[in-house]
């Protein structure tokens, strides 16, 4: 498969072939993934191998090499490759155990954040419920530094992850496993945010090899209509919620309509506010908790 490859070709040589075979491929950023693969196999940066172009590989290394791109040509993301992932310029760790972050996620992250500034609360109570390797509410936990944090998640893996990402941004986020939110006492959070499996089960098995086949279905799958996980945390969150608390959701490009039918069949909610991601989708739902 990678025979093309020859013995004492340069960093130039080799980021040339690998970029085109993966081209061939349809590997996507096939430039980047050769040189993040190839700087993974050297141990160092990517701007390292620019700075040594006419550097020969030594068989060690390119045996190394091929290796990782059979990895990516089986579609393995890159991401678990790598071992981790960039998401609201911080650096975080990613196995198996967890959905890789997606840009969308950080218009969660955003909102939550304006929500706790509007209000001005300087130590508020805040719950990233299915947290997966954290990132939610690690971001949040670095901008609001006084904050509460809690973080739940069903997967005690995926809750290892994220304990090493705590760690890893010197952060104080309270992890705990639950699958729902009776573990906390009525009336705490001022804000609940969660990016939840929102996938109808049918869909999964038409997505890219890269996501069916390797990220945690648990992750995704949002049951029959997708609707699963909103519906509970719309029906409960009200519960958890301080009055005037708000949660934030990040949904599927099309749920809106969905959404706001549930949020409009509870009576404990406000009209809901919708963000859209880059790509014009409303990714991310706002709901503040009505008054007594
Ligand atoms: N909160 C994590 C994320 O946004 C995990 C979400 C999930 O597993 N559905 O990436």
């Amino acid at each position: 498969m990678t025979k093309g490859l020859h013995d004492r070709w340069t960093i130039k040589e080799v980021l040339r072939w690998t970029t085109d075979y993966f081209k061939q491929k349809e590997i996507d950023a096939p430039r980047l993934t050769a040189e993040l693969l190839l700087a993974r196999v050297l141990k160092t940066n990517r701007l390292h191998l620019y700075l040594n172009y006419d550097q020969p590989l030594t068989p060690p290394e390119l045996a190394a090499f091929k290796g990782l791109i059979k990895r990516r040509l089986a579609h393995e993301p890159l991401a678990y490759i790598l071992g981790e992932h960039p998401f609201w310029s911080l650096s975080f760790k990613v196995t198996p155990a967890t959905l890789i972050p997606r840009p969308e996620t950080e218009l969660v992250v955003e909102t939550g954040l304006n929500i706790i500034r509007d209000k001005n609360i300087s130590a508020p109570y805040i719950l990233d419920w299915g947290t997966g390797s954290g990132i939610i509410a690690i971001c949040l936990a670095k901008e609001i530094p006084l904050a509460k944090i809690f973080a739940t998640d069903i997967s005690l893996n995926a809750l290892k992850v994220a304990w090493e990402n705590i760690r890893r941004h010197q952060v104080e986020v309270h992890l705990l496993q639950s699958p729902d939110l009776t573990i906390f006492k009525p009336g705490s959070f001022d804000l609940i945010l969660s990016n939840p499996p929102y996938i109808k089960t049918a869909v999964i098995s038409t997505l890219a090899p890269e996501v069916k086949d390797y990220e945690p279905r648990s992750a995704l799958d949002g049951g029959e209509d997708g609707l699963k996980y909103i519906r509970y945390l719309l029906k409960h969150t009200p519960t958890y919620l301080k009055t005037e608390g708000w949660l934030v959701m990040e949904i599927g490009y099309d749920q809106k309509e969905a959404v706001e039918r549930i949020v409009s069949s509870l009576s404990c909610w406000l009209p809901p506010a919708f963000f859209k991601d880059h790509a014009g989708h409303n990714r991310v739902v706002a709901v503040k908790k009505k008054h007594g």
